[in-house]
């Protein structure tokens, strides 16, 4: 027996410490989506879906995870450019 699972988006705001934004949210088993993972802005948000993307699967059971799955798999490129680019502006400042 074959067994799949065909999501039914529906677009979910987010708000939690100061960060709001809106990914999708399956209607059935209310798993939410990454909204970066699966390009949420062409899933479920009526945007057209771009020409490459690298799509991957990562759902999340509470706003926490998510949150958690965010920082740890696609902030941290960033913290640390934001960080060279304050440590230089320090040496400049110097
Ligand atoms: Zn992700």
């Amino acid at each position: 027996m074959a067994y799949t699972w065909e999501p039914k988006w529906e677009p979910f705001k987010v708000s939690v410490a100061g960060m709001v934004f809106t990914t999708c949210r399956d209607r059935v088993t209310g798993l939410i989506a990454c909204p970066i993972c699966i390009h949420a802005v062409s899933k479920c948000l009526g945007g057209s879906q771009p020409p490459s993307y690298q799509y991957e699967n990562s759902f999340f059971f509470t706003v926490d995870d998510l949150i958690s799955h965010l920082k740890t798999y696609h902030l941290r490129g960033w913290h640390r450019r934001i960080e060279k680019i304050a440590s230089k502006a320090r040496e400049e400042e110097e």
